[in-house]
């Protein structure tokens, strides 16, 4: 893929004053919604109408898309508007369909990416077409399998490729529903920087009111477009209710979000500086997350050394940490002194929660 330039040239060629904005319903309901909807979208930076017409749900029973059907309305959204089109496809014949409804860009769904089987029939039918197909990012935290999709549609001689990322799940509950583990697009973009990076912030969301924070970390990140879920009545959607805004939201966001232009050398620099800087956020972020966490541990063992009559000080254990850890440092090139001063300053907040704990 090192020369796959083609969709970044596209997206320059459209001459953009902003990221690509991509934006619709979670599901094509009616002809009259999403007509309504691409009407509304049109008055905003909206370049590409999303909709969903067949629905991959984790459990049955839940919409499941209006099929065939809503091509139609999708396709006359398109003629009446201008506006381009795109939806999930999940296998060869969701494409025969696609394609006959002069659908401008295929996405390959969460659930889809993490099937190598269903990627490669899904490659084979678009083999052949200038489509321009984007592919999320697997429902599980791995690179590999997400290249290796884009990998498949590259072999299939498709160049108009680019990533959507949604977010990946966890079996924990967190402040997301799907967790956006920035660490993986950052590095998917250190080592395909030509590859276009869309960011799905609704789907990693699940609620509304998250949808500007991650979208602006992700302007800040240089991400080249955004995938928002948009209903022009959102409470009462047939599927995503919770994560969806109204085109209106959506216009006043474009406004609010913080944009840094492309040209010039000083601005390069700066846009530069800022994706490193953001990098740097999200492993700071990263970092005092892992450290409340192992507070929480070490209350636990708190605890369990008050029931147990324990002492809090444990010597022995203390000092194998410490050699270990001298040693793992060695190997990230962290200096000594560098891994004792830290540790130490770790140990001792320990010492101090347990106490907290063992004295309550
Ligand atoms: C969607 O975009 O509506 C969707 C189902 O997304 P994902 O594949 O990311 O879950
Ligand atoms: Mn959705």
């Amino acid at each position: 893929m090192e020369n796959n330039k083609e969709l970044r040239n596209w997206l320059a060629a459209m001459k953009l004053s902003h990221p690509l904005v991509i934006a619709g319903p979670c599901s094509a309901e009616t002809e009259e919604q999403v007509l309504k909807i691409a009407h509304q979208l049109k008055k905003t930076d909206t370049t590409v109408l999303r909709a969903g017409i067949w629905k991959p749900r984790t459990r049955p029973g839940n919409f499941e898309g209006v099929g065939a059907l809503g091509l139609k309305w999708l396709q006359k959204a398109k003629q009446e508007t201008g506006l381009m089109i795109t939806t999930e496809v999940a296998n060869a014949n969701h494409v025969d369909l696609a394609l006959k409804h002069d659908v401008d860009i295929l996405w390959i769904g969460a659930r889809t990416t993490v099937s190598p089987f269903i990627v490669q029939e899904i490659a084979d039918a678009v083999k052949g077409t200038d489509k321009i197909v984007l592919v999320k990012n697997p429902v599980n935290p791995d690179l590999a399998l997400w290249l290796g999709a884009v990998e498949r549609f590259y072999a299939a001689g498709i160049t108009k490729l680019g990533v959507i990322h949604r977010g990946f799940s966890t079996y924990e509950k967190t402040r997301y529903r799907n967790n956006p583990e920035w660490q993986i697009p950052i590095d998917l973009q250190n080592e395909f920087p030509d590859l276009p990076l869309i960011l799905d912030p609704s789907h990693i969301a699940g609620r509304r009111d998250i949808i500007f924070d991650l979208c602006q970390t992700a302007l800040d990140l240089n991400y080249d477009g955004l995938m928002i879920e948009t209903h022009h009545d959102p409470d009462n959607a047939w599927s995503d209710a919770a994560q969806q805004i109204t085109p209106k939201a959506l216009e006043q966001m474009t406004v609010d979000l913080k944009i840094r232009k492309q040209e010039g050398d000083a601005v390069e620099f700066k846009n530069k500086l800022n994706t490193l800087r953001t990098q740097i956020d999200v492993l700071d972020h990263q970092l005092l997350d892992s450290l409340g966490k192992r507070m929480k541990i070490a209350d636990d063992i708190g605890l369990l050394k008050k029931k147990n009559n324990v002492a809090i000080l444990q010597t022995k254990r203390w000092n194998e940490i410490l050699g270990r850890m001298i040693l793992e440092g060695e190997e990230n090139k962290l200096s000594e002194e560098f891994i004792l001063r830290i540790f130490k300053a770790i140990h001792q907040e320990s010492i101090n929660h347990q106490k907290k704990v063992i004295n309550d």
